[in-house]
């Protein structure tokens, strides 16, 4: 087995960001900012949204 090896980076783009809502803690991975005006699982306003840090 000599598969080609993973260099271990994770393949999201600089474009792709995660932010999560306050209210419900849902996930949400946006290109640029292109937040949507309310949260997909719980209707929260953008204002509740934060952005996630991926370290
Ligand atoms: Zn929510």
């Amino acid at each position: 087995m000599d598969n080609q090896a993973f260099d271990g980076r994770p393949n999201l783009s600089d474009l792709e960001l995660i932010w999560r809502c306050l209210n419900c803690g849902e996930h949400m991975v946006v290109e640029g900012e292109t937040l949507p005006e309310v949260c997909p699982s719980c209707s929260a306003p953008k204002t509740e949204f934060e952005r996630v840090r991926e370290d």
